[in-house]
This record gives structure tokens, C-alpha cells and sequence, in this order.
């Protein structure tokens, strides 16, 4: 089977809902769209059939178009279990253990909390690609606003574990402002200085910086990098717990 085609939709100011077309049946499912109007844009431009629509979290920027794209085209609503009462128009609710597939493309259901109690991340193995909403992000990671220090390094933590090559499909275009507190923390660090380069001059031209690869953000990510010992010294916590380095770079980003 081929991979997914997978399309960026931007919406709002810097959100990325994303198309999942399975080219073989023009079968789409669309993650976490923000609002209808340009989902249902590109689903008409595309001619495709949007079966399912797959929320990583309940946020509105994720949630907005889901009930207008159902009544729309009959998809079918697919969430977290941990917070099904939170998912507009929710039919499946999944975890960790769940068996979901879409168009014939397994996705493994990973539990990601920290950024809101109940937040999944989908893992589409075959296509090299996973979902991972506002838990881990391009540079950065999402803002604590349900969850502790400890869920949130125990769910990057997971997703770092994901093959190098996977591709990263997050929430927001946030890389450019996430490059710069990122040298703050990470200032020796070459291939970070690299990344930041190339960020910048893709937002220059109003590209977007998405997709990251799991390899890429282990290397240049200090929210992944807060056991690495070069990063403990250039903060000054050097044999801390990775848990207390992590919180110390989340609040520093808070008030960045
Ligand atoms: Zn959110
Ligand atoms: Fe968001």
C-alpha cells in the first residue's frame, strides 16, 4: 500500500489542520481542523471524500470545524477517550490500546497528556508520518495548561522514540519564534544554528517549516534535549533530573 498524501491547510492565524488523501480510493481524513471553510476548499478542490476527522485535543483551534464538516459529509468524529466529553460531535474514542485504522493506514493511538489532560498523538508507521497536535511542536512544545512537568517529559519523551525519519505534523507554525528561545537555551549547539537559519528563510517566503522529522528535533529541540549533558551545563543544572531541567526550560519559555 502507498503512503498517505498528506496536505497542510493553514487556518486561523498559525494553525495547520491536515489533509490524509489515500490515493487509491480518493478516501480523506482530515487532523484537527480549526475551522471548515478552507478544509472543505481543499476537499472540494481535491475531489476526495472526507471520511474522518481525527482531533488530537479538545482546544477550539483543533475542534472549530468539526460539526459543520460532519454535517457536511457524514465523517465520522475520532478523539481522545481521556476527554471524549470535550470533542464536539465525538464517534470514537481512542487510547493508547486502540486498534484505529483509516482507508487501510493503521495508526498507532499514543497518549501524549500534558498540554490538556487527555491528548493523543496519531502514528501512521507505513506513511513515516505522526500527528502530534500541541504536545510537541517544531522547536518547542506545548504550553502546560491542564497537566505537570512529568506527563509532558513522559509524552515528548515517547514521541522522541518514534523513528528518526517520522515525520512531525503539529499544530501550529510556531518554529520561528521557537528557533529563537531555542538559542537561548542552546547556544553551542551547530545544527540548531543551522535549523534556525533554515527556518527563517523559509518564513521569509511564507513557507511553512512543517514537516520536522523526529531525527531533526531530537538533535535541536531543547524540550527533547533536557537530559542531554551539554544542555544541563549551558543552563548551569548539570546531573539534575531531566524532569526539573524540562520544567526550568518550560517556565524560562513562558516568559520569553
Ligand atoms: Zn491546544
Ligand atoms: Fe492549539
Amino acid at each position: 500500500m502507498s503512503a498517505l498524501e498528506i496536505h497542510l491547510i493553514p487556518c486561523l492565524t498559525d494553525n495547520y489542520a491536515y489533509l490524509l488523501v489515500d490515493a487509491r480510493t480518493n478516501c480523506a481524513a482530515v487532523v484537527d481542523p480549526s475551522e471548515a471553510a478552507p478544509v472543505k476548499a481543499v476537499i472540494d478542490q481535491r475531489r476526495v471524500t472526507l471520511t474522518h476527522i481525527l482531533n488530537t485535543h479538545h482546544h477550539f483551534d483543533h475542534t472549530g470545524g468539526n460539526l459543520d464538516l460532519k454535517a457536511a459529509t457524514g465523517a465520522s468524529i475520532v478523539g481522545p477517550a481521556s476527554d471524549r466529553a470535550r470533542i464536539p460531535g465525538i464517534d470514537l474514542a481512542l487510547g493508547e490500546d486502540s486498534d484505529f485504522s483509516f482507508a487501510g493506514h493503521r495508526a498507532q493511538i499514543l497518549d501524549i497528556p500534558g498540554h490538556t489532560s487527555g491528548h493523543i498523538a496519531f502514528w501512521f508507521k507505513d506513511s513515516r508520518a505522526v500527528f502530534t497536535g500541541d504536545t510537541l511542536f517544531s522547536l518547542g512544545c506545548g504550553r502546560l495548561f491542564e497537566g505537570t512537568p512529568a506527563q509532558m517529559w513522559q509524552s515528548l519523551s515517547k514521541l522522541a522514540q518514534l523513528p528518526p525519519e517520522t515525520r512531525i505534523y503539529c499544530g501550529h507554525e510556531y518554529t520561528e519564534s521557537n528557533a529563537r528561545f531555542a538559542l537561548t537555551i542552546d547556544p553551542h549547539n551547530a545544527e540548531l544554528h543551522q535549523r534556525a537559519e533554515d527556518v527563517r528563510h523559509l518564513r521569509a517566503r511564507r513557507l511553512p517549516t512543517i514537516p520536522s522529522t523526529i531525527g531533526l528535533e531530537r538533535h535541536t529541540n531543547p524540550f527533547l534535549r533536557a537530559g542531554d549533558p551539554a544542555l544541563q551545563r549551558a543552563l548551569g543544572m548539570a546531573g539534575e533530573h531531566p524532569v526539573t531541567v524540562f520544567a526550568e526550560i518550560r517556565r524560562r519559555k513562558d516568559n520569553f
